[in-house]
């Protein structure tokens, strides 16, 4: 079977031992640690001109992560130089690129290139790869390539015709000068609530438009002083003791969001009286009131969204949009509302990703038809049907309250397990059964029932079947223990003696 070729290439594909799709947190971890297990022959494809992954996608205003700094980190590269304890965009996606640069990696990424078509090749145990910049054929294929990567922007009825400037927030218009203007923000969601309190002094006025009013918690944001950042310098172990206490901090969430929602009301208190401290005006408040047991969609910490839509150039528009004009966005209402910018804070395609289209496994099935709009992945990393295939960030791993680079370390000792006990075992064909799947899904459904997640709100956990393919239910060091120590008894082994190979690609490139 062969790769969908739409590179322009017309050589031979170079061989890898290992492929990894995305130069984000995900796929320089998983290049870090095949060079720490003394593996070079790997290749890392990214399709845009940096590596940073979501970091370097978002540079919208205000875009900052909200995890703790001290924990978004990999555990092997501590950054005592943080300078908030909520970093920024631009400090997280320098750190990302100092660790590619620590680690050498930076010579086995290929940026501006997208894959284009993987496809398994079943008689020489190979992924056959296109990308923009040439086919590749790689022993093992890691998909690394974010949850929250292709923005969604819904259909609206008569956008097209709108005269003024559109854009979603993951794709920011950094020339397009907001001063003076009338804007348009589209969604109330984690991103929204970063670049309002950003632009709104900027503008001449804004319009929110909001579905669903989120719930949103007092920050704990403040800066790292020169003095702390030099105690973490010469004590590292005192950050560790810091991201440890952060860690825990954390996890403190999950026997309310994962066990008892009930429990979940402590926080809801906190968030209602955030609210009546920042808006005193009591229709406005109602309007901004969720109705949906909070922590069922991401709780959002903010010391700065409430003063910004309570500002006179502000209107916060809950009628739903019934359609768009070239002079603006009129609601369910029938009100016009003039603005020469939209920008769509409408979050991303979480559970229809892109690369299951691009993705074809044994008999010639692609995952996007396998998947359906509901991935499943067993612990996250590998699909029956899709041997040497894994995911990184996959099906349930996903956390709102917690590090995702810390569900990615734990995967990336799974995988780092998986092509160990293949080299042990003279594999070339490494597939999860199909029962371990299924009961690996029935199980994490099973807890999902008990989660908040589970009470009735509408959120992109949920994927268009209605269930919720995307959170890890639990607590994180649940995920954790389970993927320490690859378990081949959920594997079938395979060998070929048909399988072809030249030089590794690192060195040529
Ligand atoms: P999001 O949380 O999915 O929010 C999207 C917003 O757009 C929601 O308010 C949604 O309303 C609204 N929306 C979607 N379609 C709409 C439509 N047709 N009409 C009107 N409103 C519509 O997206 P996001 O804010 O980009 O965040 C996505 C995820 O990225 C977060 O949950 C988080 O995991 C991550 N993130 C993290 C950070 C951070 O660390 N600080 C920052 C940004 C993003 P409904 O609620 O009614 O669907």
């Amino acid at each position: 079977m062969t790769a969908t070729r739409t590179s322009t290439t017309s050589t031979a594909p170079r061989h890898v031992r290992v492929g990894i799709l995305g130069a984000g947190f995900a796929g320089l971890g998983m290049a870090i640690r095949l060079k720490q297990e003394g593996e070079d022959d790997f290749v890392v494809w990214e399709r845009a001109a940096d590596v940073g992954g979501t970091w370097w996608a978002n540079s919208y205003p205000g875009c900052q992560c909200d995890i703790p700094s001290h924990l978004y980190s990999f555990s092997f590269a501590p950054n005592p130089e943080w300078r908030r304890t909520y970093a920024p965009q631009p400090e997280i996606q320098a750190y990302i690129r100092r660790v590619a640069d620590d680690f050498r990696i930076r010579p086995h990424v290929r940026l501006n290139c997208a894959v284009t078509a993987a496809s398994w090749d079943d008689v020489e145990h190979v992924w056959r790869v296109a990308t923009e910049r040439g086919d590749y054929t790689a022993e093992a294929l890691v998909a690394a390539p974010g949850p929250l990567s292709e923005p969604s922007i819904p259909r609206l009825p008569g956008l097209d015709s709108f005269a003024g400037t559109v854009f979603h927030t993951a794709t920011w218009k950094h020339d397009h000068d907001l001063s003076g203007r009338r804007v348009a923000v589209v969604g109330t969601g984690a991103s929204a609530i970063q670049v309002v309190p950003e632009i709104q002094p900027l503008v001449e006025h804004l319009t929110v438009f909001q579905r669903t009013p989120p719930w949103v918690v007092p920050h704990g944001d403040r800066p790292i002083a020169e003095r702390e950042r030099q105690v973490f310098r010469r004590f590292p172990a005192a950050q560790r003791a810091v991201r440890a206490g952060v860690y825990l901090g954390r996890e403190l969430l999950v026997p309310g969001l994962a066990y008892r929602p009930g429990l979940m009301t402590l926080i809801e208190r906190l968030a209602r009286r955030h609210l009546r401290r920042q808006v005193s005006d009591p229709e406005l408040r109602r309007r901004l009131t969720p109705d949906y047991a909070i922590g069922c969609k991401r709780i959002l910490p903010s010391n700065r969204w409430y003063p910004a839509v309570t500002q006179p150039n502000v209107e916060v528009v809950t009628d739903g949009i019934a359609r768009v004009r070239p002079d603006g966005i009129v609601d369910a209402s029938g009100a016009l509302h003039r603005v020469d910018t939209i920008i769509f804070a409408t979050g991303f395609h979480a559970t229809d990703v892109r690369i299951a289209a691009l993705t074809t496994g044994t008999r010639g099935r692609r995952l996007s038809d396998v998947w359906n709009g509901s991935p499943q992945a067993y612990r996250g990393t590998t699909v029956a049907g899709f041997p040497n295939l894994f995911f990184l960030v996959g099906p349930n791993t996903g956390l709102g309250h917690n590090s995702i680079v810390f569900m990615i370390e734990a995967q990336l000792n799974y995988v780092a397990g998986a092509l160990q006990h293949m080299r042990r075992r003279g594999a070339t064909k490494l597939e999860v059964t199909r029962a371990a799947q299924d009961a690996y899904n029935a199980r994490i459904q099973r807890r999902m029932a008990q989660t908040v997640w589970s009470t009735g709100c509408s959120s992109w956990y949920l994927d268009r079947t209605g269930r919720n393919s995307t959170i890890w239910p639990d607590f994180t060091f649940r995920f954790w223990a389970d993927l320490r120590r690859f378990d081949p008894s959920a594997y079938h082994l395979g060998r070929t003696s048909r399988r072809t190979r030249d030089a590794p690609v690192a060195a040529a490139a």
